[in-house]
């Protein structure tokens, strides 16, 4: 399936804001061990910053993409979300697999993706895609675990369609490969006609392993090192309000 004409330049529409989180945020996910006041004191942190309530997924390494209202109370279990709505941020939270996030370039539709492997290899950046009315899409990708920390073995591998094999792996010791997360996925999006138009090159295990200002956190890495990394940084879109915004008044 192919919406719009990656050929032609695109740009990024400024009504239209991302924001990646960092340590600094603190833990953003609650489907874990850690101390829950902690969780909502730093979800509460964050939300003042942004115009409007995160909207978070129970993430599952699935395909599911939900549609989101404004005044969304229910939790979601799904990987994708997508919306129409102003100031109604789109969380995904991360600690390796890749976030995706898409808008129209009309700046009126916009979604975000957790894209793993599993998801990646269950189309979810085209189930993504189908949802939107506009034929003219564009897409960042947040930062992910790199191909340089991040081996799988052959069954993975195989989960992917013949040319994502050959650009997406490299071999590495015997029956395993680095798998290039955004390598794929840049593939995938240009396959249904989105252009890539930013992508953060941060390894999430390179960066929690310098310990440095605005840090990620790494699943994998934690539990290489016998710790296992239950903190989850966040990647977020949102529509600010009004089309008529010619200047983006987005932070970042
Ligand atoms: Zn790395």
């Amino acid at each position: 399936m192919v919406k719009g004409d990656p050929t032609k330049a695109a740009r990024w529409p400024d009504n239209v804001c991302v924001r990646v989180t960092s340590h600094q945020d603190g833990n953003l996910a609650v489907h874990t061990n850690d101390d829950p006041d902690v969780v909502a004191r730093n979800r509460d942190r964050l939300a003042a910053s942004l115009p409007g309530l995160p909207v978070w997924l129970r993430q599952v390494h699935g395909h599911e993409v939900a549609t989101v209202s404004p005044i969304q109370q229910a939790e979601i279990t799904a990987d994708a979300s997508y919306t129409r709505a102003v100031d109604t941020p789109l969380g995904i939270l991360v600690a390796d697999c890749l976030p995706v996030l898409i808008t129209s370039t009309d700046g009126l539709e916009i979604a975000a993706i957790h894209a793993g492997w599993r998801g990646l290899a269950e189309r979810i950046i085209e189930r993504t895609v189908t949802r939107f009315d506009a034929p003219s899409l564009v897409a960042q990708m947040g930062p992910c675990i790199g191909p340089c920390h991040y081996e799988v073995d052959a069954i993975v591998r195989d989960r992917m369609a013949p040319e994502e094999q050959r650009i997406g792996f490299l071999a590495n010791r015997e029956g395993h490969f680095r798998m290039d997360l955004q390598q794929i996925a840049r593939y995938q999006l240009r396959q249904c006609g989105v252009e890539v138009l930013k992508e953060d090159d941060r390894c999430t295990a390179c960066s929690a392993l310098s310990d440095g200002e605005g840090h990620l956190y790494s699943h994998r890495l934690g539990s290489q090192m016998g710790k296992p990394e239950i903190r989850r940084f966040a990647a977020l879109i949102w529509r600010e309000v009004g089309l008529e915004v010619v200047s983006s008044s987005c932070p970042g």
